[in-house]
């Protein structure tokens, strides 16, 4: 966690329901929010899945609205979004603690493992360096296929 450092640091943006961007975490916002809070960090929800479990919940809520809000929850950097393939997106809780790890993801099942390498975290440091960038993140998305899928 040598890298961590180099971080934007996200404070709890939660506290009065207002974001810096000045865009509200509504009911709905925050239910999805609680949603990824409530599993814990280290799991990477597809859209489907997130609503699947909201609607388990009783929440009537359209997937298409679910779509928006993850979206929206990325743009105020409280969720991660990963590409996984054509169209195929996961989303997962962005925290100080996750911000520095990489994935490797089954491009037919959306398996997803999570690992940590400080030398991409170095590699992501010297090309920003060298090329006069500032440093937000450096993550790693490895696509393979898992043993269950070959
Ligand atoms: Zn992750
Ligand atoms: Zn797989």
């Amino acid at each position: 966690m040598s890298f961590s450092s180099q971080y934007q640091v996200i404070t709890s943006p939660l506290g009065d329901g207002l974001h810096k961007d000045g865009k509200r975490l509504t009911p709905q916002r925050l239910k999805v929010l609680n949603l990824f809070e409530n599993i814990g960090a280290g799991n990477h929800l597809s859209a489907e899945e997130v609503h699947a479990k909201l609607i388990k919940s009783s929440s009537k809520v359209s997937l298409a609205t679910i779509y928006r809000t993850l979206r929206l929850l990325v743009q105020m950097g409280l969720l991660h979004e990963l590409e996984i393939s054509e169209g195929g997106h996961r989303y997962e809780l962005l925290s100080n603690e996750t911000a520095d790890h990489h994935h490797l993801i089954c491009i037919r099942c959306g398996r997803t493992e999570e690992f940590e390498s400080d030398e991409v975290l170095k590699a992501g440091k010297v090309a920003a360096k060298v090329n006069g960038f500032t440093l937000i993140e450096s993550s790693l998305n490895v696509r393979a296929i898992c043993p269950n899928c070959i």
